[in-house]
Parts: C-alpha cells; structure tokens; sequence
C-alpha cells in the first residue's frame, strides 16, 4: 500500500516551474528520503501532501485520500523546515497544549522521550538553540500519534550527535509501524536512515530504489550532493 501517490504533478510559481511531470509513491511501513540540491522541489512536494498547497496539474492523495482533508491531515504529522514555536511556552506546555488538538495523542512524556527533550521539558521554546528547536518541532510533529510523517529537513542546523539520535527516533518511529518521509540535502542521511530514496532533480524524479541500488544506479558520479 503506498502511503503517498503523486501523478504528473506539475506546481508553478508564477514563471517558476518548481516540480514537472512528477510521479511517486511512498509505501507504508517505510522510511523514504527525498533526496534533492536547493531549489529541487522538495518543500514543495511537501507542501502537497500536506495539502497547503494544490497542484497546477495532476493528483496527489494521501493516505487514500485528499491532503487538504481535515480527516487526511489529523492522520499526518508535519515538521515543517521552519517551525513557529509558541515562545513563551516550556517545551512541556507547548507539547502538552498540541496534544490537546489531537483525539489519541500520544503521552508528553513519551514524545519529550523521543525526541531527547526530558532535561529541556521545562524551557521556554524561546530560549532554545537552534538544535534545540528542531528536536521540539519534531516532538510537536509526533505528539498527535500520526500514521504518516512529513518532515522537511529536520536535520539541518543540528550537530553530529543529535542528528545520530534523530536516526534513533526515527526508527523506532517506524518499528511502531509508522510511515516517514523526509528531505534532505544529505546523502549519507539518506542512506543511512532510508529504505527507499527518491532522487529530485529540477522538480522531477531522477530515481527512485533503495540506497544500495542508488550508489549503484548513479555511483555517485553524475548527481553530487554535499556529503554530510
Ligand atoms: P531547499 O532545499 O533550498 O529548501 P527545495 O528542494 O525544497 O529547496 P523548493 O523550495 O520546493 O525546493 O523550490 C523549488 C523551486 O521553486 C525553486 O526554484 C524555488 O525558487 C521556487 N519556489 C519555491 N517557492 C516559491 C514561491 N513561493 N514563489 C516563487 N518561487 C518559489
């Protein structure tokens, strides 16, 4: 069963072509990277699916149905590249109020757990670092008890050993059965953490298999990214 379905998606911005003729799945039970440079597409696939935006052509469905569905979106978590925090919350509070929008969330203690927060739970968000942050948008994404996760990024600005415990978090995230896909600029990341890697290029598909067969397919060689 795939999770995510996007067909022939086209997505302009005015003269700007961001995504062409873009078709992919993403199956259930996995753990997909969309790899991609700058300016690849990749928030804007995102966006899709999670139904903040619609295409200028083609379909894109999400758990069976259409993204910008009420009863679609309380089954997705998003951590977005740049997270609005409630500033003046703790950590504890700021989890403990998102909980709260959700019917089955999960408890505040298991997603401070998670996401390596137990010794920040009662720090306002406005006085965390930027590492700091991100691990508290992730929580925030997972407190819901979502069956799919959209995460943009969710590494960038973290140091080695928080990006490490992010893989953790991760996942145990899909031992529980949960499907993810993030973005990243990271080979590595994605061959690390991924079953499947979809490879964007200039809003369209460059390849699509397991990391093995993606060193395999283009060795490297004929699509560089930064290794991080
Ligand atoms: P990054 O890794 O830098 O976040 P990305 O792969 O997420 O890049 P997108 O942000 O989806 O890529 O952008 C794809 C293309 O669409 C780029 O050329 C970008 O400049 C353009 N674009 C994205 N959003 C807008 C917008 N709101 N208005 C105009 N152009 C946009």
């Amino acid at each position: 069963m795939n999770v995510v379905e996007m067909e022939a998606v086209h997505r302009a911005y005015g003269p700007v072509t961001a995504l062409k003729d873009l078709t992919l799945q993403v199956r259930s039970g996995e753990l997909t990277a969309l790899l991609g440079p700058n300016g690849a597409g990749k928030t804007t696939a995102i966006s899709l699916m999670l139904g903040l935006s619609r295409p200028t052509s083609g379909a894109v469905r999400v758990l069976g149905g259409d993204p910008r569905q009420r009863a679609v979106r309380a089954r997705v978590g998003a951590m977005p590249q740049e997270s609005a925090l409630p500033g003046a919350l703790t950590v504890r509070e700021s989890l403990g109020l998102f909980a709260s929008f959700h019917s089955a969330p999960l408890q505040v203690g298991q997603a401070l757990a998670l996401a390596g927060l137990d010794a920040l739970a009662g720090r306002r968000a406005a006085r965390l670092s930027g590492g700091e942050r991100r691990r508290l948008a992730f929580a925030l994404a997972v407190i819901g008890n979502p069956e799919l996760l959209l995460i943009d990024e969710p590494t960038t600005g973290m140091d080695a050993a928080s990006r490490h415990a992010f893989w953790a978090a991760l996942q145990e995230l899909k031992s529980q059965g949960r499907s993810i896909l993030l973005t990243t600029h990271y080979l590595e990341e994605a061959e690390r953490t991924a079953d499947r890697v979809l490879v964007l290029h200039a809003g369209h598909l460059l390849a699509d298999g397991t990391p093995e067969a993606l060193r395999a397919q283009v060795g490297g060689a004929r699509v560089r990214f930064r290794a991080g």
